[in-house]
C-alpha cells in the first residue's frame, strides 16, 4: 500500500491515480501513465447512458405533450362543431346533455351528481 501524497488516501501499490482525488501516484508519474483511458470510457459509457435516458423521458414526455395538445384541440372541435345525436344525427349545441330532436341522452353519464 502506498498513500496519495495529496489526500493521504490508502492506495493500491499498482494505481497510477488516487482513487479519491485523482491525483497522479508516483508510480503514475514514473510509469508517464496517460490518461485513465478505461475511467474515460466508462464516464462516457455512464453518460450515454444517462443522455439515452435523458432523450427516453424527453421523447416520453414529449409524446404526452403531443397527446394533450391532440386531445385538446378534439375537445376545442367538438366545442365548435357540436355534438351529434347517435340516434338521430341531429347536431346539437356544445354542452347538451339531450338532444333536442329526439330527446336521447348524448352527454356522458358522468354528468350526474348522485342525489343533488
Ligand atoms: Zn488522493
Ligand atoms: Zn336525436
Amino acid at each position: 500500500m502506498v498513500y496519495c501524497s495529496k489526500c493521504g488516501e490508502k492506495i493500491p501499490d499498482d494505481a497510477y491515480f488516487c482513487p479519491k482525488c485523482g491525483t497522479k501516484t508516483d508510480k503514475g508519474k514514473t510509469a508517464k501513465a496517460a490518461y485513465p483511458t478505461d475511467e474515460l470510457r466508462d464516464a462516457f459509457y455512464k453518460v450515454g447512458i444517462e443522455l439515452e435516458r435523458a432523450f427516453n423521458i424527453a421523447a416520453h414526455e414529449t409524446h404526452s405533450a403531443i397527446q394533450r395538445a391532440r386531445e385538446n384541440m378534439q375537445q376545442k372541435s367538438a366545442q365548435r362543431e357540436g355534438i351529434v345525436c347517435p340516434n338521430c344525427k341531429t347536431k346539437n349545441p356544445y354542452g347538451s346533455i339531450f338532444c333536442h330532436s329526439c330527446g336521447t341522452r348524448i352527454a356522458p353519464t358522468e354528468e350526474s351528481h348522485g342525489s343533488a
